[in-house]
């Protein structure tokens, strides 16, 4: 398949004509002159936002995600119309999604939403709001928005950690996403920690088939069960419990922060990026900005560790505003 650019969307669409996303407005030569929207499509939640030209927040909306795919698709379409009503204007549409285009089908893949797995989204919301649109995955959109006006601003090579739920990266390099022939660039997720130690090796099965990929060390139900045991999902406390003394926790959260630093070493000796910015509900713990770094720098080969690792601006809009920014480049 000819390469039609970093977007997973265009890959898929571009490669058949006569399908309905080939009806095609011009969007991508609307450059920045009209109103931008972004959807991030999350399990629970769909959100849409309006960016204007300069890059300001003009209309933000959400709705309960369907658990049916048609449903999704009506969703999304609800939104497009109602936010180009409530702006008057119509804008270019990018959506975020927890996993990714194929590009040898086209359909989504990954997602850990199941409805939308197997479906060809992009072309069939394409269908429903008369024009092309271009999804891509939620760490990618991370990427997308911080290297665009957020904590990566001014870099020219930002790569993105989402570590929540799960875990999952994302590259933007000179204002474009890195995606690849395989549509994995940036997947850290799933690849496995590295110098891992006796105790730690082969690590824990992961949901994708594999052992110990970093998701399974880093994620936030990773982190509670390492300090609490099987079956715990939630670390929102255990910085609260580390600081008020309690040694478990503590002792959680310096294995969690070494672990980070293996990965991102590992990082910094492949990509070397200007920047890492950390999104995802662990991004909140400000130990890790003081923690990390220092231990990263055991890693990294050579005698400058220098890689900044800053927490993401934008916060839970992260996702979505990279959403919206998906045609920024063309
Ligand atoms: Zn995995």
């Amino acid at each position: 398949m000819p390469n039609h650019g970093p977007f997973d969307s265009r890959a898929g669409t571009a490669a058949r004509p006569g399908s309905a996303a080939t009806a095609r407005p011009g969007a991508a030569g609307l450059g920045l002159t009209r109103m931008r929207f972004g959807i991030d499509l999350g399990g629970t939640k769909t959100e849409i936002v309006a960016l204007d030209r300069d890059g300001a927040l003009r209309l933000r909306h959400r709705r309960p995600t369907p658990p049916d795919y048609p449903g999704i698709v009506e969703t999304i379409a609800a939104l497009v119309a109602q936010a180009e009503r409530e702006t008057g204007t119509r804008g270019t549409v990018g959506i975020g999604i927890p996993g990714s285009l194929s590009p040898a089908t086209g359909l989504v893949r990954n997602a850990n939403s199941q409805a939308l797995n197997g479906q060809k989204l992009d072309r069939d919301v394409a269908a429903a709001i008369g024009r092309e649109v271009r999804v891509t995955n939620d760490a990618n959109c991370l990427a997308m928005s911080e290297a665009a006006d957020g904590a990566g601003a001014g870099h020219r090579t930002v790569f993105a950690v989402i570590i929540g739920t799960g875990c999952g990266g994302g590259i933007v390099s000179s204002g474009r996403i890195l995606d690849g022939p395989n549509g994995t660039a940036g997947e850290w997720g799933h690849t496995p920690l590295p110098w891992m130690t006796a105790a730690e090796f082969p690590g824990p099965r992961c949901w994708c088939g594999r052992h110990g990929c970093l998701e399974t060390f880093l994620s936030g139900p990773a982190l509670a069960a390492d300090c609490d045991g099987p079956g715990a999902r939630d670390a929102g406390a255990i910085p609260a419990r580390a600081a008020a003394g309690e040694d478990r926790a503590a002792a959680a959260l310096a294995r969690h922060a070494d672990r980070l630093a293996r990965a991102l070493g590992l990082i910094a000796n492949i990509l070397d990026p200007d920047v890492i910015v950390l999104g995802g509900g662990l991004s909140n713990m400000q130990h890790l900005y003081a923690k990390v770094p220092p231990l990263m720098a055991r890693h990294v080969l050579g005698d400058v560790a220098r890689t900044p690792i800053v927490q993401a601006r934008h916060g839970d809009s992260s996702g979505v505003f990279g959403a919206a920014r998906l045609w920024d480049s063309a």
